[in-house]
């Protein structure tokens, strides 16, 4: 079956690969950078009988999935744009409907009345110990309303949603009741994992494990959080006493499963969080290697801030080819209105004096929470280290740090105790960080998405925030992108900004061609690089 990339030109393949070695210059990988071409996933083939409600439906799946891929070898994308702007990144567009609150979903059959988006939890109908973690809230969230019914019925997903949208619990609980469900017709008593959740940073893996363990409790649904920079003793024992969910980074998860000591074999509810970042960060063979270990019969879902080429791929070979998609809030790049932007132009050396000055304004009471973003690992130590001598009480978290170092970092500016928090794009990439007052770009990211997600940091859960950026001439490139983030905020533009230009590089669409466009086949292939201080995941 011709695949997307096939569909790519020369130019479009060379310029392709540029972004994909750009990416990897960035300064804090987190793991192995590789392009491997695509290797078809064996255990497609071999199927193994499932035993519940929904996984009825995936044997269905199972046929249906036959047909699909049997109609679109006949089918082959004319242009890209059938295939960038298409929603269902498979089987192609069939339905769309659109709520209120901003979400759209899109997907094969999404109107039958069994998919609707659900306004209570008891519309749910799970049972009361799956749905005890969720007592406090008034009502499902947008992005847990739309996917429930879909995920509860077997469906593939593909969710565009925020942190702090209640995504974790959006994949969690339906995790946990196919876990139930797989459970009853169990006759070995031997606990197996049946689900597996992917995360590229050990921070958000640490945070959807604490979600998951804790909304586990009441139903005794047992998970383990593997992840590198720490010994592997404990999560080894823990794999051995039984669980049922195994959360984890890709490279520490595929060093378990070659010592031999996790076995994915049985797990047949697949979760890729944040799949762009993970494989933004190369971890793209070892996401590969661990989703071949699953069951070949299994359910996928995706939550991703973008959706670019390698994406697409895939979802493309291990997902079901009819996907629901669900996207709330907006898809473009655009940011959060309640956030006030303010951009300076200013010169590399004046910017340490400028930080404290900032700080003397924004955190004054020395208590609010103020999350100051660095790019490099280097630049966060630092930074932090010439706030400390000036006296102010600041942690950070970057990949330099060892892991507990990490965590205890996180942990005192989420209880308040340390609420000055250094990061890099990628340590504080994902994380749910309540009631940050003010984010400081002391340096500019990468990317203008980039920029978008950490001034996302602040201005949630109904409140105004502040996003203070430093740019130099160094970022000229990004200016162009970023007046359009200003102007689309109805923010104001400082002349000196203006000054850099307004040239936006093209791009076939901010969500989905970002990368696209841009990435190469025929190039070498992307070489490791390493860093001295690097994590190993
Ligand atoms: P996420 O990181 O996307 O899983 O979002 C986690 C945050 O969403 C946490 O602060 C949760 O307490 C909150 N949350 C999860 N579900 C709901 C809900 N139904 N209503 C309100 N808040 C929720």
């Amino acid at each position: 079956m011709p695949t997307i990339n096939d569909s790519l030109t020369k130019s479009d393949k060379k310029s392709k690969n540029k972004d994909h070695k750009r990416k990897h210059q960035d300064p804090e990988p987190e793991s192995e950078p590789a392009l491997e071409s695509t290797k078809k996933d064996k255990k497609k083939k071999k199927k193994d009988e499932l035993a519940n409600g929904s996984e009825l439906e995936l044997s269905e799946k199972k046929k249906k999935k036959k047909k699909k891929q049997k109609t679109e070898q006949e089918q082959e994308p004319k242009k890209d744009e059938d295939v960038v702007g298409a929603v269902a990144v498979v089987g192609g567009v069939d339905e769309v409907r659109q709520s209120e609150d901003n979400v759209v979903v899109s997907g094969k059959d999404i109107n039958d009345p069994k998919y609707k988006a659900l306004s209570t939890f008891a519309e749910s109908n799970l049972s009361d110990e799956l749905l005890e973690c969720c007592k406090n809230f008034a009502k499902p969230s947008p992005i847990q309303s739309n996917s429930w019914p879909f995920l509860l019925h077997g469906r593939d997903f593909i969710g565009i949603a925020k942190t702090g949208s209640g995504k974790t619990l959006a994949f969690g609980i339906p995790a946990m009741n196919h876990i139930l469900n797989k459970r009853k017709n169990k006759t070995s008593k031997k606990v197996t994992p049946l689900c597996l959740a992917l995360a590229p940073t050990r921070e958000l893996a640490q945070q959807i494990y604490d979600v998951i363990s804790e909304a586990g409790k009441p139903s005794g649904v047992r998970s383990v959080c593997v992840y590198g920079g720490t010994s592997k003793g404990p999560q080894i024992s823990a794999l051995k006493s039984g669980v049922d969910i195994v959360v984890g980074t890709p490279g520490r998860l595929k060093d378990l499963i070659e010592m031999g000591v996790c076995q994915l074999q049985e797990v047949s509810f697949v979760v890729l969080d944040e799949a762009d970042r993970m494989l933004d960060m190369g971890f793209e063979p070892e996401v590969r290697s661990i989703l071949s270990q699953t069951n070949s019969v299994r359910q996928v879902v995706m939550f991703s801030a973008t959706w670019p080429q390698a994406v697409h791929q895939l979802a493309q070979e291990f997902m079901d080819p009819n996907p629901v998609k669900v996207v709330v809030g907006s898809e473009d790049l655009a940011a959060n209105h309640d956030v006030m932007q303010i951009v300076e132009v200013l010169e590399d050396r004046a910017r340490d004096e400028r930080l404290v000055t900032l700080l003397e304004k924004y955190h004054k009471s020395r208590r609010n929470r103020v999350l100051v973003f660095v790019l490099y690992k280097k630049e966060a130590s630092r930074v932090e280290n010439m706030l400390q001598r000036r006296g102010w009480k600041v942690v950070s978290i970057s990949g330099d740090k060892a892991q507990r170092a990490r965590t205890e970092a996180l942990q005192l500016f989420k209880d308040g105790s340390s609420p000055l928090l250094i990061a890099t794009d990628v340590a504080a990439r994902g994380l749910d960080i309540p009631d940050v007052e003010v984010v400081i770009n002391y340096s500019f990211p990468l990317t203008t998405e980039d920029y978008v997600h950490r001034i996302g940091r602040t201005g949630r859960a109904g409140k105004k925030g502040v996003a203070h950026t430093f740019f130099m001439k160094e970022n000229k490139g990004l200016s162009g992108e970023l007046i359009n983030v200003l102007r689309e905020a109805g923010q104001n533009v400082p002349t000196n900004l203006l000054n850099f230009g307004t040239h936006v590089k093209k791009k076939e669409s901010k969500l989905y061609g970002a990368h696209f466009k841009e990435i190469s086949a025929d190039a070498p292939k992307a070489t490791k690089i390493t860093f001295d201080s690097d994590d190993e995941d």
